[in-house]
């Protein structure tokens, strides 16, 4: 299915006349608008504490409720994206991040208002600064550090982040 398949009418003039261009864009018979959907970014933290635990965290909210997933969340206009994870990392939990650095990324899709939101999640590594205490709100509904030889890729909800987990498991192995 086309993913701007519930985009109906163009939104600039309102014709009906708002046909498929390419496989990510539509576009306007009457006013020649084309509307094409992006990739958004997103971002997603690990973050370690020693050498074998990093924090895990709990879906409060659709899609996946209830399910594993790292903290992070959507890049916002004019934000890097280590800005992003720390205020991500902040709304959800409530502490400072340090350290941050790079890992991978993977391409995901995200469930949202019935849209299939095509996302790039970005993964960085980090550790928390100082020792405030975790405090699960915004979409977390509970987090804690697990040993990362302990964690199943099934227990999380999102597609990029079974994959994560695994690439995660590997790396500590390797590293044994
Ligand atoms: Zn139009």
């Amino acid at each position: 299915m086309h993913p701007l398949n519930i985009f109906k009418h163009c939104p600039v003039c309102g014709s009906e006349n708002f046909i498929e261009n390419d496989s990510r864009s539509k576009k306007c018979k009457d006013c020649s608008f084309v509307y094409y959907q992006n990739t958004a970014a997103s971002v997603a933290a690990i973050i370690r504490r020693g050498k074998d635990e990093i924090l895990v965290t709990r879906r409060a909210i659709n899609p996946q409720k209830g399910k594993l997933d790292l903290p992070g969340g959507f890049v916002e206009f004019d934000e890097t994206a280590e800005e992003a994870l720390a205020r991500e990392i902040k709304e959800e939990l409530n502490i400072e991040i340090k350290n941050i650095k790079y890992e991978f990324t993977i391409p995901n899709n995200y469930s949202f208002s019935d849209m299939n939101i095509r996302t790039l999640d970005m993964f960085f590594s980090c550790e928390q600064d100082g020792e405030s205490r975790i405090k699960a709100q915004d979409d977390v509904k509970d987090a804690k550090y697990m040993k990362i030889n302990e964690l199943k890729e099934d227990d999380f909800g999102l597609d990029s982040m079974k994959i994560a987990i695994r690439i995660i498991k590997n790396g500590a192995e390797m590293q044994k």
